[in-house]
C-alpha cells in the first residue's frame, strides 16, 4: 500500500476524493491536491585514497544493509540545515558548506512496514580529510561505517535502487 491509498476523503469538505495518478479532486468542494515525492538528503562521503564511506543501516527499511549517510527533513529545515543535522547525528562530524557538490537526484520507494512512500534524495559530494576523518564515529540509526573503493562497494546489498544509481554515476568519473 502506498501512503496515498489512506488518502480517501477531501481534507476540506469530507466528501469522497477521485484520484488520478498523484492528482486527487473533490467534486463537491474543487479541492486539488497532487502527491509530491518526500525529499531527502544524502551525501557521497569521499577520502583521497579514492574511497567512499558506506554506513549499515541500524533499522528497517533495509536493516543491515549499505547506504550513504543522510535522511529525511524536518518540517522547518531547508535542505543544507538538514544535510548538516543529519550528518552530525549519524557520523558525530559537522560539515563545512562551502565544501560539498551537488551530484544528482534519484527517485526512491521508502518500504516501511506495509506502507510504501515516494522519496526523491538530493545528493552531494563531499571530500573529507584530516581531524574529521578520525572523528567519524557511527551512532543513531547507523550501525557500522566502512569506507569502500570502486572494487568492492557491496552492490548487492546497497539499500535502495536510486542510491545504486548515484554510487555507479559517482563512479564513473572518479
Ligand atoms: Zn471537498
Amino acid at each position: 500500500m502506498y501512503i496515498s491509498d489512506f488518502l480517501k476523503y477531501c481534507p476540506n469538505c469530507q466528501n469522497k476524493l477521485n484520484q488520478k495518478n498523484n492528482f486527487f479532486s473533490c467534486n463537491n468542494c474543487y479541492f486539488y491536491f497532487y502527491q509530491n515525492p518526500i525529499p531527502t538528503n544524502g551525501l557521497i562521503i569521499y577520502n583521497d585514497k579514492k574511497e567512499i564511506l558506506l554506513v549499515k543501516r541500524k533499522f528497517p527499511p533495509k536493516k543491515n544493509y549499505w547506504d550513504i549517510a543522510g535522511g529525511f527533513i524536518n518540517l522547518k529545515e531547508n535542505l543544507e540545515e538538514s544535510l548538516f543535522r543529519e550528518i552530525k547525528e549519524e557520523l558525530n562530524i559537522l560539515i563545512e558548506k562551502n565544501k560539498i557538490n551537488y551530484l544528482t537526484s534519484v527517485n526512491d520507494i521508502y518500504f516501511y512496514k506495509k506502507i510504501k512512500h515516494y522519496t526523491l534524495c538530493l545528493i552531494f559530494t563531499y571530500k573529507i580529510n584530516g581531524q574529521r576523518i578520525k572523528n567519524i564515529k557511527s551512532q543513531d540509526d547507523v550501525s557500522q561505517i566502512k569506507w569502500f573503493n570502486k572494487k568492492n562497494i557491496p552492490w548487492n546489498k546497497i539499500a535502495f535502487s536510486g542510491i545504486k544509481k548515484a554510487l555507479k554515476l559517482f563512479f564513473a568519473s572518479f
